[in-house]
């Protein structure tokens, strides 16, 4: 590069930090979009407008939740990628977008370089749950009742990058069962017809089965964490119960676009964080079986080592399972 060539990027670059800089010093100021890559009404929704309130207080301004369903996530999370790097459009996105990057042959958006990261959210329990007139009437029961009736039980899912994909997955693998699966843009609509009986069973997050468990509108049969649940001390884990290693904690994170100055993020993941720690989202969290991470986890430098982590634990699983969106 010439000297004349040579200062004349300093002076871009420079030019550019400046811009970013006066962009975050009176940020915000118009209202935030928050993208939610599954329907209203599900678990994800649930986690995105709970926190979206709370940082709306501290943020001074409202951040709007936009529901955007679809392949698993992945129509939300490409919205997410190409909108303007201005800290107006922010994402919050689960497990799948770690597994995603695996299980999509092609993704529309590079799932470590087209985003920036705010900070982890929560780490949601799965529960494995049916319509409540389904004959089985625990776990070992339901096991054998789905080996039985494989060609006829549906389980239904959020699409191929959803954390109800990815359970029943290993569900499938750990039963040896193949079974018929219905999509959907989220788990809302599916929980729908989960309580109205058009579909069998569904693997899904507590802050979407939580409340339809204590109503008695569907049945429970585990948890697929190590340890049971506090607010369900009688449902039984998956690995008690016979699956061995089975175990999904669907963690959540906010991101927002790549170039999304630094200032920004940091903003962010400081009315993440004063969220987190308020009393009403500690109680409404426990009450849905979760609880919010901590300070250290809603930061930037924790979301990006969760995310690389998990897409490096989650490789060899989904490899093996050989289970892939064209
Ligand atoms: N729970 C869904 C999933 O399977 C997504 C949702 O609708 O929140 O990932």
């Amino acid at each position: 590069m010439t000297r004349s060539k040579g200062m004349a990027a300093a002076f871009a670059a420079m030019a550019l930090l400046t811009a970013q800089s006066a962009l975050a010093q009176g940020y915000p100021e118009r209202e935030i979009t928050m993208i939610v890559p599954f329907s209203a009404g599900g678990p994800t929704d649930t986690v995105g407008r709970l926190i979206a309130e709370k940082m709306s207080a501290d943020l001074g301004q409202q951040i709007i939740v936009e529901n955007v369903g679809g392949a698993g996530g992945t129509v939300g999370a490409a919205q997410a990628a190409g909108a303007e790097p201005d800290g107006y459009t922010i994402l919050l996105h689960h497990i799948g977008m770690a597994t995603s990057a695996t299980l999509y042959r092609e993704l529309p958006y590079d799932t470590l370089n087209s985003f920036e990261y705010v900070g982890l959210v929560t780490e949601v329990p799965m529960t494995i749950v049916s319509r409540k007139d389904l004959e089985p009437t625990d776990f070992a029961s339901l096991l054998a009742y789905v080996k039985e009736n494989a060609d006829t039980i549906t389980m239904a899912n959020a699409g191929i990058g959803a954390a109800s994909h990815l359970c029943g997955m290993l569900f499938m693998q750990a039963t040896e069962t193949p079974l018929v699966t219905v999509p959907y843009k989220g788990t809302g609509p599916a929980m729908t017809e989960l309580v109205g009986g058009q579909i069998d069973i569904m693997c899904d997050q507590t802050t979407g089965t939580a409340e339809q468990i204590k109503g008695g509108t569907i049945k429970a049969y585990a948890v697929t964490t190590s340890e049971r649940l506090e607010i369900f001390p009688d449902l039984p884990t998956a690995q008690e119960s016979g699956l061995a290693d089975f175990e999904i904690g669907v963690w959540h994170g906010i991101y927002t676009p790549k170039g999304t100055p630094a200032e920004v993020n940091d903003r962010l993941a400081a009315a993440l964080q004063k969220a987190l720690a308020d009393p009403d989202v500690v109680a409404k969290m426990g009450e849905l079986g979760t609880k919010p991470s901590s300070a250290e986890e809603a930061t930037p430098a924790a979301l990006k080592t969760k995310l690389e982590a998990e897409i490096a634990r989650w490789k060899p699983v989904i490899e093996a399972a050989g289970v892939y969106a064209d």
